[in-house]
């Protein structure tokens, strides 16, 4: 069996888009599936456009979603460089070669001129393409244009006939290549167009895959043109149906977040998102969709992934996420929430009671952020009373009578036991409905009010055990009137 190699191959323009992630995901998967190698190539030929920054970004987003490579500009491998900006020279010999070949020529047209060519299609109501006027220059012409100064670049001539192939995911795909104009593959500025470097990498990097997004299918026909042109294997292509938005536009800015790394600023867990994309076109045999990217990994066909678009359902992330929180490891969770937490003073809880606040206030919590505001009043001293709670369950007879016999009784409570605190509760709340008639629930809303500010929350048992007696007397005190 041939070695399978696949890629994903991002341009560092931007962060990593979670689209591209979702690509990295299958790629990964069906390397894994195929004991395949999976590799990273940052294509970063538009030097204007790429930027250090995102590079980092995109090897820092794979890497917190598990997709680690095998090759690629850090780790190296046998094909390398991997990164295209260190690519320069191998381009231009293939590029010579084909001309050499007669698969491809130089084209001395100004911008200005295919400008020209462009506007008088749009006249002619025509799809554009390149008229071909340099396609048979004689070799006295080209040096007049050279003696003008002009430098040329390179176009492929684009055969007559159609291109086929067999797409892993869509099916049979056919192109009438008369209706694709000669395309450059050299820049005047000796940089390769992406279609053509991205054949001379995939060739040498002997890559025997390709999936991507369909949004790359009308390149597949002229990089197919290319391998058939040098003489080398084509590879298989598989092209997934796009993300979109939940209006069924292209997802963007608009809609939410789109780069992995700030779906994580805003408190997704990266196991979620993985798991939400690989839902994107790939549904599970056994219809469970929470799965592990080993579980995925060992039920994935790419034969199965479906050819249509995915709606990105930011709902269902949410819900999914907040799956993920409430079963995640405590103290894991605990290392993730923490940058959710910098605006208070973390020193003021230990370890140990800060994965005990985490533990109370995960269960209804869809995004880590979520955190920032549920855990606040187990920070400093004071408590800010949310509307109306303050008029509700704290300036009452009947709340300041609760909350004075609740601080007389603090000094009998076993703070260092959080069981005992939750008995002792239970009995202060049975007093009053016994004495009273205040329904239990009312009870506590009084003495979480006054811890608080809130009328719902933490575990109250897990609240004063965290808080410890002297803030839970200062707060209650300063309840009473
Ligand atoms: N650099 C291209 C992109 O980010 C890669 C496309 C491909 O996979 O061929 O869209």
């Amino acid at each position: 069996m041939e070695d399978i190699r696949v890629r994903i191959a991002p341009s560092p323009s931007g962060n990593l888009h979670i689209g591209t992630a979702r690509t990295a995901l299958f790629n990964y998967l069906f390397a894994k599936k195929n004991n395949g190698k999976f590799v990273l190539r940052i294509e970063d030929t538009d030097l204007e456009r790429s930027n250090a920054a995102y590079t980092q970004n995109i090897y820092d987003s794979l890497k917190a979603l598990g997709l680690n490579w095998d090759e690629g500009p850090d780790v190296g491998g046998n094909y390398g460089p991997y990164q295209q900006s260190q690519r320069f020279d191998i381009y231009p010999k293939y590029a010579k070669k084909l001309v050499e070949m007669g698969y491809a020529y130089e084209c001395f047209c100004t911008p200005e001129e295919l400008e020209a060519e462009k506007e008088e299609s749009i006249k002619n109501k025509k799809p554009h393409m390149y008229s071909g006027k340099c396609k048979n220059l004689t070799e006295a012409e080209k040096a007049k244009l050279r003696a003008e100064g002009r430098v040329p670049s390179i176009r492929f001539k684009v055969p007559q006939g159609e291109t086929k192939y067999d797409d892993m995911v869509k099916g049979e795909l056919k192109f009438d290549n008369s209706l694709i104009g000669d395309f450059v593959i050299m820049k005047s500025n000796g940089t390769p167009t992406y279609n053509f470097a991205v054949v001379i990498d995939d060739m040498e990097m002997k890559i025997s895959h390709i999936i991507r997004g369909e949004d790359h299918i009308s390149n597949t026909a002229k990089q197919i043109m290319i391998y058939n042109a040098l003489g080398a294997e084509v590879p298989k292509f598989g092209h997934l149906g796009m993300i979109l938005a939940p209006d069924r536009s292209k997802l963007s800015k608009r809609h939410g977040a789109t780069a992995v790394s700030e779906f994580v600023e805003k408190g997704y867990l990266t196991e979620a998102l993985l798991n939400f994309v690989a839902l994107l076109g790939w549904s599970p045999s056994d219809g469970v969709e929470i799965k592990t990217l080993e579980q995925i990994a060992s039920d994935f066909r790419i034969h199965e992934i479906s050819s249509s678009n995915s709606v990105f359902e930011y709902d269902k992330l949410n819900w999914m996420n907040g799956q993920y929180i409430k079963k995640m490891d405590i103290k894991e969770l605990t290392e993730k929430a923490k940058p959710f937490l910098t605006k208070y003073n973390l020193n003021e809880l230990t370890e140990e009671q800060l994965e005990k606040v985490i533990a109370a206030t995960r269960e209804p919590i869809t995004i880590l952020s979520d955190l920032t505001y549920d855990t606040a009043y187990f920070f400093g001293k004071d408590i800010e009373y949310e509307d109306g709670v303050k008029e509700k369950n704290i300036d009452t007879e009947q709340a300041q009578n609760i909350l004075k016999y609740f601080y007389e009784q603090l000094d009998s409570y076993d703070f260092n036991n959080e069981e005992k605190l939750h008995e002792q509760l239970a009995e202060f709340r049975t007093y009053f409905k016994e004495q009273f008639s205040i329904k239990p629930k009312e009870t506590m809303w009084t003495v979480r009010a006054a811890l608080t500010g809130r009328t719902h929350g933490a575990d109250m048992g897990v609240i004063l055990d965290v808080l410890g007696k002297e803030k839970v007397k200062y707060r209650i005190e300063n309840a009473i009137v």
